[in-house]
This record gives structure tokens, sequence and C-alpha cells, in this order.
């Protein structure tokens, strides 16, 4: 392995930017979880972080002087990629997000291949490239991160930097059928073959890849069987192809829950909605999480179960996502008639089932929800992992709530022992474990949720960071056992 730096490089940098009174650009760490993880190790190692800062690119001299006098509190080097207007609509909101993100997540019918996009795809892969060299010392080790960066390896390489290089995909990898549509799959497939290491969410998406290779690319070659394999293609160098299930800081969050602050407001919430039990969806807005066909599920349950009625309320937060965008302002209108409607027709004096927030919520605000509701619905359509299922049972402290969980989450491998596991396009299957949920045991919560926790606390984000690392870093194959994907069970459709 090198000896040198980690380089981190991702579409975004892990920064919050606020312009001052005086037109100042102020810069501050991000918080999210792989900002947290990886920034022991990036300050361990003397890391770099490459990204584009998310703004203008006019005003990037003025961020990379601020980025370049530090920021506070981060301890490792910020780099920015500046994009101009067209960049950012070709690339990003373009190839990335019209393209990569729809037909990962299963949609294809929500594609648009327009050929424009993939030579702005492209040219920004290389603009990244060219600043991965330029900042980037010959011993350090490149991890590049997302479907907005698959060609940065090529680049490099057509730069000719030799750096050993990792790719991590957050979201799902499609099956052949769905991966073969797209117009640049060779392309990208190829791609993939210039870093030294590929890693995916579950065995799902790389088994899912490796067909992929497979049947584009004849004469391929795999050898291994556990976490991490290799695959040999005829006239490429070995790639190892790994599946690294992506987690949050299990401490941080059950820490968190348990303070007077998070209890307080837990408290006060419980308080509002009193005497019931509450049920938790929490999701950025975005059609890959099946919030239409949860809240139609809900409306199922209310009508199939009258029990359910005034003795659950169903919490819906959207945050906002997107909403320039006339895909996701469609998808809020509809969310919001669905939930005018059934809160129309199953309202009483002093009960209404859905308390709809739409807006992101503060850190106390958001692990007082977690802590506080009973039963949570995760049911995305498709997803890569999931943290959101994740976080609700970390901040579960007192044992006494039931995650509902799509079969269709990268999540549900790990947590299928522990969860109820639901197809999101079954109406009457949600309801049906929504009512099953409801009247689950004390004990049986409990026992279900411990073993949920167990799971998440050990297999935390700082360990997905290490053995993502390890399997950059060893020449061995990891024979580690990983989650298997999850096997659909029968459910039955309710009598006539
Ligand atoms: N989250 C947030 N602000 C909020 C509510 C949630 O930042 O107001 C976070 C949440 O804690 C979680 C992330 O958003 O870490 C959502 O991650 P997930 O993997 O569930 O879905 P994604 O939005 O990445 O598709």
């Amino acid at each position: 392995m090198t000896s040198g730096r980690l380089v981190v490089v991702s579409n975004r940098l892990p920064v919050v930017l606020q312009r001052t009174k005086q037109g100042e650009w102020r810069v501050q760490s991000g918080t999210g979880g792989l900002v947290t993880a990886m920034a022991p190790v990036l300050r361990d190692r003397g890391g770099l972080w490459i990204g584009w800062a998310g703004t203008p690119a006019a005003q990037a001299r003025d961020v990379e002087l601020r980025l370049a006098a530090g920021v506070e509190g981060v301890g490792y080097t910020l780099r920015d990629v500046p994009l101009t207007r067209d960049e950012v609509d070709g690339y990003y909101h373009g190839f990335a997000n019209e393209i990569l993100w729809p037909l990962f997540h299963d949609l294809p019918s929500r594609c648009n291949f327009d050929p424009d996009y993939w030579p702005v795809y492209e040219a920004v892969n290389a603009k990244f490239a060219a600043a991965v060299a330029e900042h980037a010392g010959s011993e350090d080790y490149l991890w590049v991160h997302d479907y907005h960066l698959i060609l940065l390896g090529r680049e490099a390489r057509r730069l000719g930097l030799r750096q050993r290089a990792g790719f991590f995909l957050h979201i799902p990898f499609p099956p052949p059928d769905l991966f073969f549509k797209l117009p640049w799959r060779f392309q990208l497939l190829e791609a993939l073959l210039d870093y030294d290491l590929v890693g995916f969410q579950t065995v799902r998406d790389r088994r899912n890849f490796l067909q992929c290779v497979r049947a584009l690319l004849p004469g391929s070659r795999v050898r291994g069987a556990g976490a991490v394999v290799s695959l040999e293609v005829p006239d490429r160098r070995e790639t190892r192809v790994g599946a690294f299930p992506i987690s949050i800081d299990f401490d941080d969050f059950a820490r968190f829950a348990a303070t007077a602050e998070v209890a307080q407001k837990a408290w006060l919430i419980h308080e509002s909605l009193p005497r019931r039990q509450l049920v938790l969806g929490l999701d950025r807005l975005d059609y890959s999480k099946g919030i239409p066909e949860r809240i139609r599920a809900l409306a199922r349950a209310l009508e199939r179960f009258p029990e359910l009625r005034r003795n659950i309320t169903f919490v819906q937060v959207v945050v906002p996502s997107r909403t320039d965008v006339a895909e996701y302002k469609r998808l809020r209108d509809e969310i919001e008639r669905l939930v005018g409607r059934v809160n129309g027709r199953f309202t009483s004096a002093g009960w209404t089932p859905i308390h709809y927030i739409f807006r992101s919520l503060s850190r106390v605000e958001l692990v007082a929800y977690y802590r506080t509701c009973e039963l949570a619905l995760v049911t995305p359509l498709k997803d890569g992992m999931n943290l959101v299922c994740k976080e609700f049972c970390a901040c579960s402290l007192d044992h006494n709530s039931v995650l509902i969980l799509s079969e269709f989450a990268g999540a549900a491998a790990q947590l299928q022992h522990g969860a109820l596991l639901v197809n999101p396009h079954d109406i009457d299957g949600m309801a049906q474990a929504l009512w099953d949920a409801f009247r689950m045991p004390q004990a049986e919560r409990a026992q279900r949720m411990q073993a949920l926790r167990r799971s998440i606390r050990q297999q935390n984000i700082y360990r997905w960071v290490d053995t993502f690392l390890q399997a950059a870093t060893s020449h061995q194959l990891s024979d580690f056992p990983v989650a298997l994907a999850y096997v659909p069970r029968r459910t039955e459709p309710p009598p006539a």
C-alpha cells in the first residue's frame, strides 16, 4: 500500500458555505456521517478532500482563498473544483440526476437519455481528474465517491496518473436488463475497471455489476467468494470488487438521543399527540422513497383495521430537495394531495391521522422524532442503503419500537431478522405490517430492536471506512462474510 495521504474525491465538498453581510464566504465543516467517519482518517494520515464547493464558478477564487486559509475544526485540506453553470446543468442535473439516478433506482421510464449530457459528464470528470493531478502526490491513495464521478479513474489514467484508486458507489447498481438500456453502458463499465477496488453497498449490487461485466466483456473471471473478490478481464489489470454496507456513527446518535435536550423535545412531541402510537416516515423529497405508496398503505390500514383509528398518528417528514425541478414539484403536489385526501376522509374530533411536515429538521428535532416514535415506516421503492432506518434504531433507547423496512432498501440484507420487511409496491402487505407492528407485544419489540441495535452498533461507519481501506491496502482477498440478499417471503392478499 502507499505510504501517502488519503485523497477523497466527491461531487460536493463536505462544507457548508454562508455569505456574510460583507459579501465574503464563511466556510464551515459539514456534519454528515461520511464526513465524521472520514475526518479522523484524513487527520491522521494528512488527508485531502477534493470536490465542488457548490458556489458559482465566478466566486470560486473567493472560496478557494477561504478554503486555503483553513476551515475551522476540519484538520485536513479541502480543494474546490469550480464548475460553470453549464457544467452543473449537463453533468449534475443532467447526466447524474436525469440518467444515472433514475436508471440505477429501477426507474428507467424517468430517464432522460439526452445525448448532450454525456460529453459534459466526461469533461467534468476530466476536470476533477485534473484537480487530482494538481493536488495529489504519487504515493497518495485516491478514494472516489459515487455516481457523479464514475469516469474519474479513467480520466486520471489518461492524464498518466498511477496512484492506487478505489471507487465506492453509494446508490444501487442495476441488474443487466436495466443497465443495458444505458447508451454509454460499455464506457461506464470499462471506466469502473480503471479502479483497483470498486465497492458496492450490498452483495446484490455487486452481483448485478459482475453479471453486466460477464455479459458485456466476455472472458472475465472472478476469484474468491467473500466480501471482496477479484475480477480479471482480458487485456486489463485486476480489479477487486467488494460489498461494503455503509452505516452511521451509532454511539454518537445513541448518546445524543439520551441527552436531556432531546428527551424534553421527544416528550413534547408525544405530549402534543397523546395516547397513541406514533408512526414515523422521514425522507428527502424523492420519487425513489415511495412516499405516495406509503400514504396509500396507511389509508388502506385505517380502512381494514378500524382499531388503528385514533390509536396511531402518522408523522411524515419530507425534507425539501431539488424543489426547482418540475418532477419534484409534481411529486410534492401528489404527496400533499394524498395527505389532504386521507386526512379529509379519516379525521375525527381531536384526531388527525397524518401529521405532515415539509422542511428540514434541526438535529435535536430529528433525533427526538426518532426517539419518541414507536413505529417507523421506511419503505423506499429502491435505496442504496438508507440511513434513516439505522438512525431510527440507534435512537430507539426504550427498545419499544418496531422498524418496518422495504425489501428494496440496501439495509434489508443486514436488518432482515429484526425488522418487518415489506414490498413497498404491495399496499395490502404494508397495511398488514403496520397492523402487526401496532399489536406487537413489548417482549418481541425489545428482542427485535436489541438485535437491530447490536448489528448496527457493530457494523458502524468507522468499520465501513476501515474495511474499505483494508481492502484497498491488502493484497489478500477478504473472506469475511457479508449479509446475503433478502429473499422475499410469500404474503397472502386479505380475504375479499
Ligand atoms: N437528514 C437531514 N436533515 C433532515 C432529516 C434527515 O440531514 O431534516 C439526514 C438523515 O439524518 C440521514 C440523511 O438525511 O442521515 C438521509 O439519508 P438516507 O440514506 O436515508 O437517504 P438519502 O437522502 O441519502 O437518499
